[in-house]
């Protein structure tokens, strides 16, 4: 990739303008999880779409409803085979079926999903981080989305997209993202669900892994990463 104006330095975008251009792009578009999403769903959610597209995770999440099974003690209650049949569609279906019944273990263990997604942020993510299959992005996205906790998810949306407008940590782990992120934000769980929310759309609509969709993106004149017509081998 090259800049998009290789004669002028093009001067570097602050958050608060990336933001903007994601809201004028992706702001009417939905999103799979609003604040009134059940907190169990968001839970499971998070673990079934681990390598999988949304639409798999909430074909899942749909036959786990249909069964009644779309919380804690309905996991637990499930034969282990039922469970892996009813999850089949978010693909890895025997690991992530192994991993609900940890997760839906874990709640039961500290006293259900209110006293669990109550617990003091830290211990709450320390809590899910020892979950069997549930690493920093999903504890965070659980602590983000069901326990309305202020944690940054800094998916690998967020570090794609970020590079490819030049803005970032000088290291690409999770926890240097997500700290570049909290370090230039109120602490406003809502606004970081919110952002979280538009990082995601804006890598999958516009700003994707292969062939990014620049011609169409409000950021194309102030992207260094940008990927023009010509560079494409496009007319
Ligand atoms: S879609 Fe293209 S122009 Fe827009 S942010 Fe991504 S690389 Fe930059």
């Amino acid at each position: 990739m090259s800049s998009a104006h290789p004669d002028a330095p093009l001067r570097r975008l602050t958050l608060t303008e990336v933001f903007a251009a994601f809201e004028a792009m992706h702001g009417g578009e939905h999103w799979h999880w609003t604040p009134e999403t059940p907190p169990f769903e968001i839970m499971a959610g998070a673990v079934l779409v681990q390598r999988a597209a949304w639409t798999n995770a909430e074909r899942a999440l749909d036959r786990l409803r249909a069964a009644g099974a779309l919380s804690p003690e309905g996991v637990l209650a499930l034969p282990v085979a039922a469970l892996e049949e009813l999850v089949r569609p978010a693909g890895f279906f025997r690991t992530k079926a192994r991993k609900l019944r940890a997760l839906a273990s874990a709640v039961q263990e500290h006293g259900g999903l209110d006293a669990f997604l109550g617990s003091p942020p830290e211990e709450l993510r320390a809590r899910l981080l020892a979950v069997w299959g549930i690493g920093p992005e999903t504890a965070d996205a659980i602590l983000l989305y069901a326990a309305k906790q202020p944690a940054f998810v800094a998916d690998a949306y967020a570090a794609r997209v970020f590079r490819r407008l030049g803005l970032g940590p000088d290291r690409d782990s999770y926890d240097a993202w997500q700290a570049w992120f909290v370090r230039q934000l109120p602490v406003d769980p809502a606004l970081w669900a919110r952002l979280h929310a538009l990082i995601v759309l804006h890598g999958k609509r516009r700003c994707r892994k292969r062939q990014p969709r620049c011609a169409d993106c409000l950021l194309l004149g102030r992207c260094p990463g940008a990927i023009t017509a010509p560079e494409r081998g496009l007319p």
